[in-house]
């Protein structure tokens, strides 16, 4: 019995100590600089230290697969829905249930089955040359096949998941024949080969090689920070009826994490209005917290309204997207 009870007090000592480790590790595919004074903030206030691995989201995946149990993991933080929405397929997270989360993150903006939220928005829209056009040409991402804009469009490549997600969006809203007979007549308007990015997209807007494009809002408010680029204008889309395509950043608990109660505490910290107000503005991004600020650069661009679709169908829609792309001959 005195055996048992040594060796039980043994486990316990070890137990308390292995929770005495109170350290955080994200795996992050976030440029590090947007995290950094937010995890600092969070070290002063709770005593936790967080590290941060930062690096390409597929790969981070892949390795979390690869560490298994061992993996440091206890959060992977990623931008798009449809990046989100393959690591749940992948079975990297596990549940998350906080009425914190829940309380400052709208539901569209989260993982129905609570695995990963959203904690700043990326709205995707239209930007045209204010040397060629004004607000009055334009209606909505749709109206872009509209062949009064033929040898006019410029657009990125549609490889890259921001694009795969909006068109998942116009699937989810219209079905799979209306929503290609968009994209068909954006491949046929376009007035170059699809660029490898969005500043590049922007760049041919302002030139003048093409009259309009689509892109994610924070890649102007940069360009914008050089007057060179001060013809590129931005356009609302589709505000007469389901709203801006919005996209989120987001992050959940990795299964494997030995700390999911401090990685918790840590998703409620970014959620709440001090790391809102710094994180969105960071990227130039929209905070998913209602009454926290949007960043000075950005706030002349106005209020929007937002398609309210979950952000998760747009990961389940993802695989219908690639291949409607094919389908329409998109690049
Ligand atoms: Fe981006």
């Amino acid at each position: 019995m005195k055996k048992l009870t040594i060796i039980l007090s043994i486990f316990i000592l070890v137990s308390c100590s292995y929770q005495a480790n109170d350290e955080l590790t994200i795996y992050t595919s976030r440029q590090p600089q947007l995290l950094e004074p937010i995890i600092e903030d969070f070290f002063q206030d709770t005593g936790i230290k967080v590290n941060l691995l930062s690096g390409n989201a597929q790969e981070l995946m892949e390795r979390i697969d690869i560490e298994g149990e061992d993996s440091p993991a206890d959060i992977f933080m990623t931008v798009d829905a449809g990046v989100l929405w393959q690591a749940t397929e992948r079975k990297i997270f596990s549940e998350t249930n906080s009425d914190i989360l829940k309380k400052n993150i709208p539901e569209y903006l989260r993982d129905p089955s609570n695995q990963w939220f959203g904690f700043s928005k990326r709205a995707r829209t239209i930007v045209y040359s204010s040397d060629k056009f004004s607000d009055n040409d334009f209606s909505s991402y749709e109206a872009l096949s509209d062949p009064k804009w033929a040898g006019k469009l410029c657009l990125r490549t549609s490889k890259k998941v921001y694009n795969r997600s909006l068109m998942a969006s116009m699937i989810d809203a219209y079905g799979y024949d209306e929503a290609k007979a968009v994209v068909l007549g954006w491949v046929s308007n376009l007035a170059t080969e699809v660029f490898s990015n969005d500043t590049n997209a922007l760049k041919a807007v302002s030139s003048g090689q093409c009259g309009v494009t689509i892109v994610n809002t924070y890649y102007l408010a940069r360009l914008l920070d050089d007057p060179k680029y001060d013809n590129l204008s931005l356009f609302w889309a589709n505000q007469g009826d389901r709203g801006v395509h919005v996209n989120i950043s987001g992050a959940g608990v990795v299964k494997t994490s030995k700390n999911k109660a401090n990685a918790v505490k840590l998703l409620e910290y970014l959620s709440s209005m001090k790391a809102q107000d710094f994180y969105a503005s960071a990227n130039k991004e929209y905070p998913v917290l209602a009454s926290a600020d949007i960043d000075d650069s950005i706030e002349g661009w106005g209020e929007f309204s937002e398609d309210n679709i979950n952000v998760s169908k747009l990961g389940s829609l993802q695989k219908e997207a690639v291949f409607l792309a094919q389908e329409a001959g998109y690049k």
